[in-house]
């Protein structure tokens, strides 16, 4: 069989996405066109009447959506739930409600255009607010909004749609993606939205998987065709030849016999057959996640990405939302540790001013970037330590390639925690501190690094590209990003050991980790942490607990005097049969 690169990657009949909420799925396209709305800004005669039609609408939308409650109350937990509770709210909002009526009233306008006018100018205040809370509501009246509107026009709200389908849209509202369950929706497409987006949230929730921000998905898939959806990377394939089909039954096989008696491994250490313990623990994208880390056993966060946060909100968040978000992240996970990653803006992550610059992987980015703006960091810095006050939270670095950046950085930590204690606020005041191994220079003074930090954490995403100067996200040398070059794995044997010498933690958060076929090797090399996406968890577990420390060992130092990755890869492959473990390479 050819390799997922050929029959995937290259494939002319895939789109890709946001891979929003995991799961494979072959069945038929439905696509979920959305009539537009038109306002009917007409006058009317009878002001009595049009405040009947509202006061109707009003109460159809309320029916419609306690249904909609109900569906969710059944499907989901209770903080899910509050997205529709916050629209019932809405429609039951005395002052919102007379004002609309009021105007109906003394303007004699069409109750669209009033509805239309009023919600809009809620949502506007909402948008502008500085906390995240009501900008997620103005999202939610759109919804409202266009459901009375829709009601007012007596127009039917479409959610009955074909059983067993693959719903492809423009986007979707969180109702739409709830509703659209009672005709068991296979899994959902969008040419918006991001990972949290709510319709993305409600997916991972449901355990739909979901695809999102697909761009033109609406205008390249027809109702009926057949789609493969991979939403645990975020592509789909319209119309599969043969041979994608294979491929995919392949996959889903494996998949499901995988799948296969995972949840024992939750409340098991991960810990070798001959008893050395690896915390295991989970990397997080998006606060949505945090369920997922929970039950999934891992044991705390070994890299929350803060700039994903940005990108959420689509503007920085001030210091009292950091401070919110960070303690609840931190106490969901109490008293394990929480890892949070100081914001890695530039390469190919998005651009906070507009300058563009020729070779950004190499440019301004992470530490370099927030010590050209110290303000950014330092909210950051302050924020981080007003909440660590539970003393589980470390702070870590992206892209530190000198040690002067490490003390830069440590002397404005030294300098917000004199400003909390003016302040009196309490914070931990041995915060640990440590760096992101993701650059050669970095690599090769370990030793010098390790002993400025309190732990370090190898990013091999950014290690493999800079090592082997390959750009992780070009097709064009995607051969050459080879995480078993002989390069690759003694240049960490060396990290994790200078780490090592120093006696303070090295970890792995890089996608490696996640790789079942990597993680004897990363063991047998001697690391006794890693951090991996929270679906990858119980795989890893049950890995490691089929192997043994001393055997995993001495296949590291067969794998250290390896001069092809080739050779590497065999190498671990025996091992894979000599233990009699299924090899999982890229299982999912
Ligand atoms: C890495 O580079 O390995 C890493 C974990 O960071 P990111 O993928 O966010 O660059
Ligand atoms: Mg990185």
């Amino acid at each position: 069989m050819k390799s997922f690169h050929k029959v995937f990657n290259e494939a002319e009949n895939k789109i890709s996405g946001v891979a929003a909420a995991p799961g494979i799925v072959v069945a038929n396209a439905y696509l979920y066109i959305k009539d537009k709305l038109e306002i009917n800004h007409s006058r009317v005669t009878d002001t009595e009447e049009a405040i009947k039609n509202f006061d109707e609408s009003l109460a159809k939308s309320k029916k419609e959506l306690s249904k909609i409650l109900d569906l969710a109350k059944e499907k989901m937990n209770d903080t899910r739930i509050a997205i529709f509770e916050a629209q019932v709210m809405i429609l039951d909002d005395p002052v919102l409600i007379d004002k609309i009526k009021e105007r109906i009233g003394n303007e004699r306008m069409q109750p669209e255009s009033i509805v239309d006018d009023e919600i809009s100018k809620y949502q506007k205040i909402m948008i502008a607010s500085e906390e995240t809370y009501l900008k997620e509501r103005a999202h939610d009246i759109e919804d409202i909004k266009n459901r009375i509107i829709r009601n007012l026009q007596k127009k039917r709200w479409e959610s009955k749609i074909p059983h067993d389908a693959v719903v492809v849209s423009d986007s979707l509202t969180p109702a739409d993606t709830i509703l659209f369950t009672k005709s068991h929706a296979q899994a959902f497409i969008t040419d918006h939205g991001g990972l949290t987006s709510h319709a993305a949230i409600i997916s991972r929730s449901l355990n739909i998987p979901a695809v999102v921000g697909t761009h033109n998905s609406t205008q390249k898939i027809k109702d009926g065709d057949t789609l493969i959806v991979d939403g645990f990377h975020g592509y789909v394939i319209i119309n599969p030849n043969k041979e994608q089909i294979e491929f995919f039954k392949t996959k889903h096989e494996r998949l499901v016999e995988l799948q296969k008696g995972l949840e024992e491994f939750v409340d098991k250490p991960a810990m070798t057959k001959d008893g050395r313990e690896i915390n295991l623990m989970a990397n997080v994208d998006v606060t949505g996640e945090i369920d997922l880390v929970v039950s999934s056993g891992a044991k705390g966060i070994g890299l929350y990405r803060t700039e994903q946060i940005i990108d959420e909100l689509g503007e920085i968040p001030n210091e009292e939302e950091q401070v919110r978000i960070y303690t609840n992240l931190s106490s969901r996970i109490y008293p394990e540790s929480f890892i949070i990653r100081a914001f890695d803006i530039g390469g190919d992550k998005f651009k906070l001013f507009d300058y563009d610059e020729p070779n950004p992987f190499l440019g301004l980015r992470g530490i370099r970037f927030l010590l050209e703006n110290p303000v950014l960091l330092k909210t950051q810095v302050r924020a981080v330590l007003r909440a660590s006050y539970n003393k589980n939270i470390k702070f870590m670095l992206p892209m530190v390639s000198t040690i002067g950046e490490i003390r830069k950085t440590k002397d404005l930590i030294e300098e917000c925690k004199k400003e909390l204690r003016h302040e009196k606020i309490n914070f931990d005041k041995n915060l640990k501190v440590g760096i992101m191994v993701e650059v050669p220079s970095a690599a090769v003074m370990a030793n010098e690094f390790a002993r400025e930090v309190d732990f370090l954490s190898i990013g091999t995403n950014d290690l493999i590209q800079y090592l082997m100067a390959v750009d992780r996200g070009n097709d064009l040398v995607a051969d050459l990003y080879q995480e078993f070059n002989p390069a690759v794995v003694k240049t960490l044997s060396f990290i994790i050991n200078e780490g090592k010498k120093e006696g303070i933690e090295v970890s792995l958060c890089g996608e490696m980790a996640a790789d079942t076929l990597a993680i004897p090797l990363l063991i047998g090399l001697g690391l006794e942490s890693l951090s991996i996406a929270p679906t990858t968890i119980l795989y890893a577990k049950r890995i490691i607990r089929n192997i043994s420390y001393e055997n995993a060992k001495k296949m590291a130092d067969d794998c250290l005097s390896c001069h092809y990755e080739y050779q590497v890869a065999e190498r671990i492959e025996k091992f894979f049969e000599e233990n009699k473990i299924t090899r999982t390479r890229n299982i999912i």
